[in-house]
């Protein structure tokens, strides 16, 4: 057959938009996009909750001479800073060398995770079983979190006012926790009930020990006792303690290569720690910038951002007024021209799952870096809906760049539906559009996304720190 093109080829390539998916990628695209994604699997197993990643996040960006930044201090064109928000949320910020007099470039992403966390009075003794007590945390199936090995993280805050960071169960010799499920054996009756009602939020119980407390005098609760001895021990706490504490259980498995092509990793949180070390990693290298262009990696958005970490805080309000003062410009102004990549993961479409999607309007793995142009609900409900003429300009910057990218609706119109931190920031009068990684199996314990996908996301967000 011959190479050449026919002319219906020719006017077809020229007329029609159709998606070549990673098979428009060169050797050396996959080779950038395996090492670049070597560094993200480290921060994804350093940061399965959102103190660690700001922690991670401050590390990486001290060694890429950010500083610490202070209101009061001038700061010049090329100059790098960070502010952390109460240890939960983080904002680097490249100065520009018009400030932000013209706007700021904003990438947000979220570093919270759905997870499981303690309640504040936790820990009790049952049929001499110590379990904990828990409130799950953001969107999950409740049954995907049972029968897997779970590690603790979080701080504990004593009476005194010291903190006691807490990590128990990521190392290789480390015990881990488990909630148990039903054998199938005695779950006809079970296996029956639609599936919320199979398992429930008061049926996340932990199991946290079963060896009475040796020498005791008395009989009572002597497994639980035996639970705060060890406790107390290692971190100097009491059962009060607990109530001032946020203590997160998360899945003890380290991110995977997916694969015999290893084209795929899986792990715990890629939402949304996959679209934020891509937006970290372009603060960190971006370079003679226009317009001061700013990371920012928020927490909560998976409770709906409330709170004084979440999106819906004036924590970048405020520093981008700090930033705005120091420019001579009144702060609402520099937000009203501002431009922000909403930075948050997509609903890849699943063979196995095809009718809960629309193919011509969903995203794919191995479909590069996705744009949203709204979330939300039936009828567009709680989005942000971006502009044709915002949607163009991203799209352009994407094509002149040579980054590959796709679209993409969250599932079948009226199925259900989910929202990003997009309509908060458009709220701020600046132009947003959601721009992430496709991921599979979504908000379970063990989520899924292409190497060649995350890759991508990093090049749009250092592209448009840089046009
Ligand atoms: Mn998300
Ligand atoms: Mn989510």
């Amino acid at each position: 057959m011959s190479e050449e093109k026919n002319a219906t080829q020719e006017l077809r390539e020229k007329l029609m938009n159709e998606p070549k998916g990673a098979k428009g990628l060169t050797a050396e695209e996959f080779a950038a996009a395996d090492a670049f994604c070597e560094g993200y699997k480290t921060f994804l197993n350093a940061s399965p909750v959102e103190r660690e990643a700001v922690k991670y996040s401050v590390d990486a960006a001290e060694k890429a001479g950010f500083v610490p930044y202070d209101p009061e201090k001038e700061y010049k064109a090329g100059d790098r800073v960070y502010l952390v928000n109460r240890d939960k949320a983080i904002a680097l910020a490249v100065i520009g060398k018009n400030g932000v007099k013209n706007g700021a470039r904003l990438a947000i992403a979220h570093i919270d995770s759905p997870r499981i966390d303690l309640k504040p009075n936790p820990l009790y003794e049952a049929n001499n079983l110590a379990l904990f007590k828990t409130h799950y945390y953001g969107g999950l199936k409740k049954y995907q979190w049972t029968a897997i090995p779970l590690t603790l993280h979080g701080v504990i805050v004593k009476l005194d006012g010291t903190r006691v960071d807490v990590c128990w169960g990521d190392k290789e010799n480390e015990s881990c926790f488990c909630v148990t499920d039903l054998l199938p054996h005695l779950a006809k009756e079970q296996v029956t009930k639609p599936m919320a009602k199979a398992f429930t939020g008061e049926d996340l119980n932990v199991l946290a020990g079963s060896r009475p407390y040796a020498d005791a005098e008395d009989e009572k609760e002597l497994v639980k006792l035996n639970v705060m001895a060890i406790l107390n021990e290692k971190y100097g706490i009491t059962e009060g303690d607990f109530l001032s504490a946020e203590l997160c259980l998360v899945p003890s498995f380290k991110a995977k290569d997916i694969g015999f092509d290893r084209s795929m990793i899986g792990g715990y949180g890629h939402d949304d720690k996959v679209c934020a070390y891509p937006a970290l990693m372009a603060a960190l290298d971006a370079e003679d910038v226009d317009s001061t262009c700013i990371t920012y990696l928020t927490d909560k958005e998976e409770i709906g951002s409330d709170g004084n970490t979440g999106m819906q805080s004036d924590f970048l309000r405020y520093f981008i007024y700090d930033l705005a003062k120091q420019d001579g410009v009144e702060g609402y102004r520099a937000l009203s021209k501002s431009t922000c990549l909403s930075a948050d993961v997509n609903a890849a479409f699943d063979p196995t799952y095809s009718s809960a999607f629309e193919a011509k309007n969903s995203c794919f793995i191995n479909g590069g870096v996705v744009i949203s142009k709204y979330t939300g609900h039936g009828g567009k409900y709680d989005t942000s809906d971006a502009s044709a003429e915002y949607m163009g300009a991203v799209r352009g910057m994407l094509e002149k760049n040579n980054i590959q990218w796709q679209i993409g609706e969250l599932g079948r119109v009226d199925l259900g539906g989910g929202g990003t931190i997009a309509k908060y920031v458009a709220n701020m009068n600046v132009d947003v559009i959601d721009l992430g990684v496709p991921v599979l199996s979504m908000h379970a314990p063990f989520e899924i996304v292409s190497k060649t996908d995350v890759f991508m996301a990093y090049r749009a967000f250092y592209e448009f720190f840089m046009q």
